[in-house]
């Protein structure tokens, strides 16, 4: 296909909970490469939108294309076998297991059939794989902890890097820093770089100002289930209605 086409492409999306209009007639072209970020106010249908476009949620109407296929109302599975994934904006590690179980059964969704989740010693290559993993995160010295008693930024660290296991064309980030110190924000935006300079569109989510504007080349924003702006950063930090949303929030940061 021609290279100038978006990868995705969303067409009058709508969807809605009772009366609440959570996505209102979006449409958005993402093309390939960097890293573009969606912001708005808490309750503008982010998060709404992402779980739309990766399957955790059907919309009302309006159409989904991802390299011009259709893809609406294919399941979750199927997008993320096609190259879209995404991270979530709560931890949906498995707690109580520990830092190489859970890389385990990442790289199982990939790797094996179901079947073969019941043997317990693992084949040499899996096994290669999964300490391969843990060492690019440098956890090697923590990989027999349960990941809840890590700190919220490795979890986080261990999610996108779940993520990326097979590097996915298009992946969606929802919220990756909230709830982090800055240090940790700074590992995940470094960890987010890295992901964009291999090949992987990223979607970033973002509630948090610096980090929008010292990663996104291109900003939509959203509000009210709609798309209010799209454009480079310094058209964005200069435009009216953003700024009356964001009254308050200094935007003339980074
Ligand atoms: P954001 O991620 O931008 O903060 P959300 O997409 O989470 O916004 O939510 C958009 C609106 O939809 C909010 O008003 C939220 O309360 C509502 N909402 C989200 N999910 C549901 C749901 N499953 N049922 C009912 N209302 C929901
Ligand atoms: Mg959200």
């Amino acid at each position: 296909m021609n290279s100038k086409e978006p990868i995705l492409k969303v067409d009058k999306l709508f969807k809605s909970f009772g009366d609440l209009k959570a996505v209102n007639g979006v449409n958005l072209e993402i093309y390939e490469g960097g890293i573009v970020s969606i912001i708005g106010p808490n309750g503008a249908g982010k998060s709404t939108l992402v779980n739309i476009l990766t399957g955790f949620l059907f919309p009302d109407s309006g159409h989904i294309y991802f390299y011009g296929e259709r893809i609406e109302r294919k399941s979750i599975q199927y997008r993320v076998r096609k190259g879209l994934n995404r991270s979530f904006q709560i931890n949906s590690l498995f707690n109580g297991m520990t830092v190489k179980e859970n890389i385990l059964l990442g790289l199982l969704y990939w790797e094996l059939p179901l079947g073969r989740l019941l043997t317990n010693r693992l084949p040499k290559a899996l096994e290669e794989k999964v300490l391969e993993i843990i060492e690019s995160v440098n956890m090697t010295d923590k990989m027999n902890i349960e990941v809840d008693k890590l700190s919220h930024g490795e979890q986080r660290l261990i999610e996108i890097t779940l993520s990326i296991v097979k590097p996915p064309k298009l992946l969606f980030l929802d919220e990756p820093t909230s709830g982090l110190s800055p240090d940790e924000r700074n590992m995940i935006m470094d960890k987010i770089r890295s992901i964009a300079e291999t090949g992987t569109t990223v979607v970033l989510i973002e509630h948090n100002m610096d980090v929008v504007f010292s990663l996104a080349k291109r900003i939509v924003v959203l509000n009210r289930g709609s798309v209010i702006a799209d454009g480079e950063p310094s058209s964005i930090r200069g435009n009216e209605e953003v700024k009356k949303i964001y009254l308050g929030e200094d935007l003339t940061v980074a």
